[in-house]
């Protein structure tokens, strides 16, 4: 794993990439390169011996002109001021690109939340909450999970919202709990966008999803969900991993029992179905038919990626492959199925989360799943339209084009001010 790349630098390069097929001035595209703001924070929290402790926390909001600025919250000892930009940069993009009224933001606080007790965790949420109230708001900035952030974080911030403003504001967050104004659909939204690209993908190039080999490389919320749908496509999930280790079965197991034996157990290791413990390297450079990473930035840089030997690669993470693997990928013709499509299924689950709360009318889980797929499907339409004619050699790059051409379009049509 690559520790020198910086993710930011990573968004800027990938903007770079495109920007020469993008029909908008340098100076637009200049603009598009850098958040517009930047909250850096430090939050004072009693632990429960009655000492204090300071976190440092950040929220960057990168791009409104086509919405309200929206992206997650995590809790992660790695969390930086470069890695919240850089993730919110993506966040920008990405609504961009699947087509959904948001601009971009991220926030993080730099925390191991294991360490914790939920008492104090709830306590660090509600004091990030009391700072970021300010910025956020229904049509301001609409947070939502990141990885070690789920319903319960959400449901607390959104509680410290609605106390602080006092008003029922619960579009001011997405991600919540079914019972806190949440959407059906939200938990298996990510995973689900990350199988239905590779459904297209598979299509796209005329392989077969059943019986395909299939490797996860994370196996939290976004990688789990992922492997569970895509066995339920046909496909074989022969590899999974986490922080603890990677299992394989060259048959094939069953996503959900490894899902409750990390759910039992704390880690994927040991996993009854598996035949073989193996390392995370290996799961990444297993030769399957679809890899997808779902653990955190960087997983595969450029010399890993000579290693790889999927045919597809589904990005339900946010960056996990370094500007230097994408070069290689491209080189190698393994087609990678960007982030920004991939894993747009939770933000686009997100805005209907927030339809709902404001209309104040909730959605069945089948119409939740069928605009879905909709979207999915209509995006990567237009990234493949983008592709072909432009000459692309890389299904990333593509995105970038359809992405920025968006929201340059938006800018430019909104003017400067002042
Ligand atoms: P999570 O905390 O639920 O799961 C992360 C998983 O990655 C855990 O199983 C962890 O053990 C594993 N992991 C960490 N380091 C690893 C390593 N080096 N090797 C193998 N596994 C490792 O988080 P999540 O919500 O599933 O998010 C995962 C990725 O998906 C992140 O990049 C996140 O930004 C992205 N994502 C998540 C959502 C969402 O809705 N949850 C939406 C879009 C993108």
């Amino acid at each position: 794993m690559s520790e020198q790349t910086n993710p930011f630098e990573s968004l800027q390069s990938q903007i770079d990439e495109a920007s020469p097929y993008v029909d908008a001035d340098d100076d637009v595209i200049e603009r598009l390169k850098h958040p517009e703001r930047v909250l850096e924070t430090n939050l004072t929290v009693e632990l429960d011996d009655g000492s204090l402790e300071r976190f440092k926390a950040f929220r960057s909001q990168f791009n409104g002109d086509r919405g309200p600025y929206k992206g997650g919250i995590r809790y992660h000892p790695g969390v930086s001021r470069d890695e919240v930009k850089a993730l919110s940069g993506w966040m920008v993009y990405k609504c961009a690109t699947v087509g959904i009224p948001y601009g971009g933001g991220k926030g993080g606080i730099i925390v191991d939340p294991s360490e914790y007790s939920a008492d104090e965790i709830e306590r660090l949420t509600r004091a990030f909450a009391t700072e970021l109230r300010p910025l956020i708001g229904v049509d301001r900035d609409v947070p939502a999970p990141d990885v070690n952030t789920g319903q319960r974080e959400m449901n607390w911030i959104k509680d410290t919202y609605e106390t602080l403003e006092n008003s029922t504001q619960p579009g001011v967050i997405t991600g919540k709990a079914l019972d806190s104004g949440g959407s059906e659909g939200r938990v298996e939204a990510t995973g689900r966008s990350t199988v239905l690209a590779a459904r297209e993908a598979f299509d796209y190039l005329g392989k077969d999803l059943e019986g395909a080999t299939v490797a996860v490389q994370g196996y939290g919320n976004a990688g789990w969900i992922a492997a569970k749908l895509i066995d339920e496509m046909g496909a074989k999930v022969v590899a999974a991993s986490d922080s603890s280790g990677g299992v394989y079965n060259a048959d094939g197991f069953d996503p959900v029992a490894a899902k409750d034996h990390k759910h039992e157990t704390g880690s994927i290791s040991g996993f009854e179905g598996a035949t073989e413990e193996i390392t995370n390297e290996d799961v990444l450079t297993l030769d399957v038919d679809l890899l997808i990473p779902a653990a955190l930035e960087n997983a595969i840089d450029g010399d890993l990626a000579e290693s790889v030997q999927a045919d597809v690669i589904s990005e339900a993470a946010n960056g996990p492959l370094t500007p230097e693997a994408d070069q290689v990928m491209a080189d190698k013709d393994v087609l990678v199925i960007p982030d920004i499509l991939a894993n747009a299924g939770g933000v686009t689950v997100s805005y209907f989360e927030w339809v709902q709360n404001r209309q104040r009318f909730y959605w069945s889980e089948e119409r939740v799943n069928e605009e879905l797929e909709s979207i999915i499907v209509d995006a990567f339409d237009d990234l493949v339209e983008s592709y072909e004619q432009n000459d692309l050699d890389s299904f990333r790059t593509a995105a970038y084009v359809v992405a920025l051409e968006r929201v340059a379009g938006a800018f430019e049509e909104a003017g400067t001010f002042p």
